[in-house]
């Protein structure tokens, strides 16, 4: 019921355009294929991924076949499910502590404004409801307003916090974060980190340092890098994924204002491209307003 309202605006454009383009519409002929290829790219699903999603209808059905819209609309479900399949997105189901992954070392990317604190603060307030004990890391030093923010969430959510003045050096606030968590019996670590785009040679510097020095810590931290996209920003999302993926290993995605843009399609293609799973999705300003990405839901959504 969230994530209906939380996608409404996407849900009233792509969603039921896409809809729309199948809709009512007997047989997939070129104007068909020419419609969803439409909505697909105006929504920014991407090129290169409608394309291989018109090619898996083309391969599915033949040209011109008679099929009702009911057919039509769910092999478009199946084959947009089957794509992110491909990537495990969507597929994230609640968060499980491995058992020897604890601490749990979350390192979270991303440049500023895209939503990376809010997403943090949402995560924390998320493992403390389920019992979990999280410690906060503020390693983008870069802003004093980011370390400021995050103490608000911390504050906000009544977690922990590790932070040191403006300017300090990021790895050594990630390197303070995990040995206070590791001295607390944390169960969870959220390093917020790299918060600008100077240029990829210093993004991969600092990422590596921040990591090589929290492995003196936890020798297999992190377990996970969170990039965070603005979801509302279409090429800017496809262009800072590349720029992510490139200075370091992001093993999972966050998508964030999806309340507030008509193009939800960015997921199916940020996911596809890059080959890193969706995990989470924003759909508000609000607390409770992250959700774990389901695929299903998603793709269900398109059709309501
Ligand atoms: P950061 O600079 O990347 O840390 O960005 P912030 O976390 O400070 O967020 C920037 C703005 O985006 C704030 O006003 C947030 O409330 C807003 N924001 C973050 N996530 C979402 C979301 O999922 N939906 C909406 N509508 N706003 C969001």
């Amino acid at each position: 019921e969230t994530l209906d309202k939380g996608l409404e605006k996407s849900k009233s454009t792509f969603f039921s355009k896409l809809g729309k383009a199948v809709a009512g519409k007997s047989k997939v002929d070129d104007q068909v294929l020419d419609d969803l290829e439409e909505v697909l790219v105006t929504s920014d699903v991407g090129v290169k991924t409608t394309i291989k999603i018109i090619e898996r209808i083309e391969n599915r059905v033949s040209k011109d076949k008679y099929l009702g819209t009911d057919e039509l609309n769910h092999i478009l479900r199946e084959e947009i499910a089957a794509l992110l399949s491909e990537t495990n997105t969507g597929e994230a189901t609640d968060f499980v502590l491995p058992k020897d992954k604890k601490p749990y070392v979350l390192m979270v990317v991303g440049v500023n404004g895209v939503g990376k604190t809010t997403t943090i603060g949402k995560l924390a307030y998320q493992f403390k409801k389920k019992g979990f004990k999280v410690v906060l890391g503020a390693a983008d030093t870069f802003r004093a307003a980011a370390i400021d923010q995050l103490q608000v969430w911390a504050d906000r959510v009544d977690v922990p916090i590790v932070k040191q003045e403006m300017g300090s050096d990021p790895a050594s606030v990630a390197y303070d974060t995990l040995q206070s968590a590791v001295s607390q019996d944390a169960d969870i670590i959220i390093i917020d980190t790299a918060g600008r785009l100077h240029n990829k040679i210093n993004l991969m510097n600092e990422l590596t340092k921040v990591k090589r020095v929290m492995q003196k810590v936890i020798p297999d931290a992190p377990h996970d890098v969170l990039l965070v996209l603005d979801g509302s920003t279409g090429q800017n999302a496809f262009e800072q994924a590349k720029q992510f993926t490139a200075a370091t290993e992001v093993t999972s995605l966050a998508v964030t204002k999806l309340d507030g843009t008509a193009k939800g399609g960015v997921v199916i293609g940020i996911s596809d491209q890059f080959k890193v799973p969706v995990k989470y999705i924003g759909v508000g300003e609000g607390i409770e307003d992250l959700q774990v990405f389901n695929k299903y839901e998603f793709v269900d959504s398109f059709f309501k």
